[in-house]
């Protein structure tokens, strides 16, 4: 939906992306708001919080090469970086309390078959569901909230997650919650039959799009303020660069069929 070219670098062509720090920290405090409901009710608080990101971090350092050298030895930058993990705990606990919260499943893997064979597959963050069963899906952000414009495309995430949950279970969930821990904002939103109805149409144009561009070899580059961030302007076409050849297997590669959204953990891409 954003790029298809940077589509295809990573998903065709699965060119490495460099770590950074903003993303290995939306990672760990991850894993940390995961982590903390192990604990009993009273005990879930901001200081036990802040004592898992230590481990956390050593846990998914361990596990994810890229990140071994992440700070190479510059402790100011470290400690920079554990303050700003910090920080974004802090500003959760003025937003939720844990102690007050028993979620029903942490990270939870989904996945399902639509009615024309494509699979779809992601990790909700987190379902809350009331005595009453209903539903709730909680997706943490490390950054700030979208404005009103840009509010479509954060739903949309969530939606696909909504509709993942509901054809696997049958059931509607009531409110989708995204968790701005950058701002401290809530964004909640209350899907009906109609928006995942829509929500299906739209991942089902999506995915004959990405075939029709692998059969045609045309991915092409849609430069915009994502660019920024993007570990492959250096081959971009869109400043300067040149792609390399895409590789022969590129039909094979989206076949399947798979969507996914959003990355496996360990690699957090909304930071
Ligand atoms: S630099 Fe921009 S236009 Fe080029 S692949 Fe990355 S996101 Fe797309």
């Amino acid at each position: 939906m954003q790029c298809p070219l940077l589509y295809r670098f990573r998903v065709i062509d699965r060119i490495p992306e460099r770590p950074s720090p903003a993303a290995a920290r939306g990672t760990v405090v991850h894993a940390v708001l995961e982590r903390l409901f192990d604990l009993p009710a009273p005990q879930r608080t901001l200081q036990a919080a802040t004592e898992l990101l230590a481990p956390q971090w050593e846990r998914v350092r361990a596990e994810t090469d890229e990140l071994s050298e992440l700070f190479d030895g510059d402790a100011d930058a470290m400690a920079e970086w554990l303050t700003g993990a910090e920080e974004l705990l802090a500003r959760w606990f003025g937003m939720e309390d844990p102690t007050r919260l028993e979620p029903a499943e942490r990270e939870v893997y989904v996945e399902t078959t639509l009615d024309d064979g494509l699979t779809l597959r992601g990790y909700i963050d987190r379902l809350d569901v009331s005595t009453a069963g209903l539903i709730r899906v909680v997706d943490y952000k490390t950054g700030r909230a979208p404005s009103e414009v840009f509010e479509a495309k954060a739903l949309f995430q969530m939606k696909f997650y909504a509709l993942v949950l509901w054809r696997l279970r049958g059931r509607l969930p009531s409110v989708l919650q995204l968790v701005y821990l950058g701002s401290g904002e809530i964004l909640r939103y209350h899907p009906e039959e109609s928006d995942l109805l829509a929500t299906e149409r739209k991942v089902k144009a999506l995915w004959a799009a990405i075939e029709r561009a692998a059969r045609m070899d045309d991915w092409r580059a849609s430069p915009s303020r994502l660019c920024e961030w993007c570990d492959h302007r250096p081959r971009c076409p869109a400043h300067g660069g040149t792609p390399p050849p895409t590789p022969l297997d590129a039909l094979d590669r989206v076949s399947g069929p798979t969507a996914s959204v959003p990355l496996p953990p360990g690699l957090d891409e909304d930071a």
